[in-house]
C-alpha cells in the first residue's frame, strides 16, 4: 500500500518536473506533505479507481476554482479579470464546458460529449461564485459545479452574508445558482472540511471501517437532506476536502446517490463508457500565479 503511494508520487513528481518547472519547489513541498500524511493514514490514495486509462476514453481536464475576488491572497483565489480571461481562452480555443449530468449520460451510453470538453468546478461555496462567476458563465454560455460545505451555508453565511471577498453562499443564493440552469450544486461535506481530527473526510489510521462509514454517512446525509429541503434537489457531485480520498468512502458516496467525485491530484482524466470512471476525477487548481495561456497550455494537453 505504501509502496503504491510512493510510486504514484515518483511518477507524479517526474511529470511535474517537466511541466511545472517554475512552481516545482512548491509542488515538491506539497507532495512531501502528502507523502507524510500517506505514511500516517495508510488508506489515503490507495486502490482508488482512476478515471479510465491513458490510452482510451475522452480527455477531460477539470479546473478547480475557489474564490473569485479582486483581492487575491494565496493559491486559491483568482481575480475576476483572470476568470474572464480563462473563459475567453476556452471559448476561443473551441472548449465546451460539461456538467456532471453530461458526463454521466455519456458513461451510460445515453449521450455524447463535445469534441473538446472541459469541466469547471468551485469548492467551498463562496458568495462571489454567484455575484462574480455566474454573470461571466452566462456571458460565455458555460456551466460549472459549485460544491458547498453544509455548515458554512447553514451557519457562517447567515451571520455575515453577501460580502464579495469572504462570505459564503446562503441557501437563498444556492437556490439562485441552481435556478440559473448553469450551476450544479455539489457537496463538500456538511462539517468535515477540516484537517484537525482526520485528513478531510478520509479514514484515520487504525479506524474501524464500519464506524468510519457510519460517521461519513451521517455527515453527508445531513447536507443531502438540507439541500433537498432548501432546493428540492440533493447533490450528485462530491468534492473531497483537500482532495483526501479513501476507498472506504466510495460505497457510502454511491449509496447516497453521488455519481461523480473530485480529487485534487493535478492531472487530466479519461472518460470511458463506464460510470465508475467518474469517481475520483482529478483536477488542476487554478492558481493566480499563472496567466491564462500559461495555465491552460499546461492542462489542456493529454498526459500521453
Ligand atoms: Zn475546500
Amino acid at each position: 500500500m505504501r509502496q503504491n503511494f510512493s510510486n504514484y508520487h515518483v511518477i507524479h513528481l517526474k511529470k511535474m518536473t517537466g511541466r511545472f518547472t517554475k512552481k516545482f519547489k512548491l509542488f515538491l513541498l506539497f507532495d512531501t506533505m502528502l507523502i507524510i500524511l500517506g505514511l500516517i493514514g495508510s488508506s489515503l490514495y490507495q486502490s482508488v479507481p482512476s478515471s479510465g486509462t491513458f490510452q482510451e476514453g475522452i480527455f477531460l481536464p477539470v479546473v478547480m476554482y475557489h474564490s473569485i475576488t479582486d483581492f487575491p491572497n494565496g493559491d486559491y483565489q483568482v481575480t475576476k479579470e483572470q476568470f474572464a480571461q480563462d473563459l475567453y481562452y476556452l471559448r476561443a480555443n473551441g472548449y465546451e464546458t460539461v456538467s456532471v449530468g453530461d458526463l454521466y449520460a455519456y458513461t451510460e451510453g445515453k449521450g455524447e460529449l463535445p469534441e473538446h470538453p472541459v469541466m469547471l468546478t468551485f469548492d467551498d461555496g463562496f458568495y462571489n461564485n454567484l455575484s462574480t462567476a455566474l454573470p461571466l458563465l452566462e456571458e460565455y454560455n458555460m456551466c460549472a459545479v459549485v460544491s458547498i460545505v453544509g455548515y458554512y451555508t447553514d451557519e457562517t453565511a447567515e451571520k455575515d452574508p453577501h460580502v464579495d471577498r469572504y462570505s459564503y453562499l446562503t441557501w437563498e443564493d444556492v437556490r439562485i445558482l441552481e435556478q440559473s440552469g448553469r450551476i450544479e450544486i455539489g457537496s463538500h461535506t456538511y462539517q468535515l472540511h477540516s484537517n484537525e481530527q482526520r485528513a478531510g473526510c478520509s479514514i484515520m489510521y487504525g479506524e474501524d471501517p464500519e464506524q468510519y462509514q457510519n460517521m461519513l454517512r451521517k455527515d453527508l446525509k445531513k447536507l443531502q437532506e438540507r439541500a433537498r429541503t432548501e432546493t428540492g434537489k440533493a447533490p450528485i457531485a462530491f468534492a473531497y476536502p483537500y482532495g483526501f480520498i479513501c476507498k472506504e468512502s466510495i460505497p457510502v458516496l454511491k449509496e447516497l446517490g453521488f455519481l461523480c467525485t473530485f480529487s485534487c491530484r493535478e492531472q487530466g482524466n479519461y472518460i470511458i463508457r463506464d460510470s465508475n470512471c467518474l469517481y475520483g476525477l482529478d483536477r488542476y487548481n487554478r492558481s493566480p500565479d499563472y496567466d491564462t495561456e500559461e495555465f491552460f497550455t499546461k492542462i489542456l494537453q493529454p498526459d500521453l
